[in-house]
């Protein structure tokens, strides 16, 4: 296999991006760095298109234009950024030790996406079910009691709503912190949430 197809099997386009910082969202968007792009209007995945400037390509193309590198230099410093394995002749050599490395790091970047996804999922399945309450449960006249599940959607539709907001659009930093506290969000929620949660754990 050839130089080129060897990195573009290893790595994906997304994995580079957000290697090299980008922020990309659940829905595999990230803001276009070739444009002048304000909302996220590139999709990344095994590689990439902008649906604003129309830029496109795989992961070399990327990065090359990225840093502003020849293909060949591109795809270089994707091996030795990403710790890729090269087995051709002439290739640059790549330390096992950092290979080793890169790999334990995009497993551990894996694992804790996944985390977020998950939380997510939950997210979004009790908010949905808090807009439900919010109609079904409304008082049809003045004097009727609250429902208690009508005042639990009342209370949390804003705060979930920021919940989901952060988890999608939130930095890393601030989407672990959610991440490390969620044993204490689930001793703090409503009964109905605590259930969803524990579900899933
Ligand atoms: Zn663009």
């Amino acid at each position: 296999m050839g130089f080129y197809s060897q990195v573009k099997k290893q790595v994906s386009t997304r994995e580079a991006a957000e290697h090299y910082g980008f922020k990309v969202g659940r829905n595999g968007m990230m803001k276009c760095p070739f444009h002048d792009d304000r909302n996220p209007s590139m999709k990344v995945d095994q590689n990439f298109i902008c649906f604003g400037c129309q830029e496109k390509g795989d992961v070399i193309r990327f990065v090359s234009k990225l840093f502003d590198l020849p293909p060949y230099d591109a795809a270089v410093k994707l091996t030795e950024d990403m710790g890729l394995t090269v087995t051709a002749e002439n290739r640059p050599g790549v330390q096992p030790g950092i290979r080793k490395k890169a790999k334990r790091e995009r497993t551990e970047r894996q694992q804790f996406e996944q985390s977020v996804d998950r939380v997510y999922g939950v997210y979004c399945d009790y908010f949905r079910l808090l807009n439900q309450w919010a109609e079904e449960y409304a008082p049809r006249s003045p004097t009727e009691d609250l429902h208690p599940l009508f005042v639990e959607a009342m209370h949390q539709r804003e705060y979930v709503e920021y919940l989901l907001d952060l988890l999608l659009y939130g930095s890393s930093v601030v989407v672990k912190l959610f991440c490390n506290t969620y044993g204490l969000i689930i001793r703090y929620s409503s009964p109905c949430l605590k259930w969803c949660l524990i579900s899933i754990v």
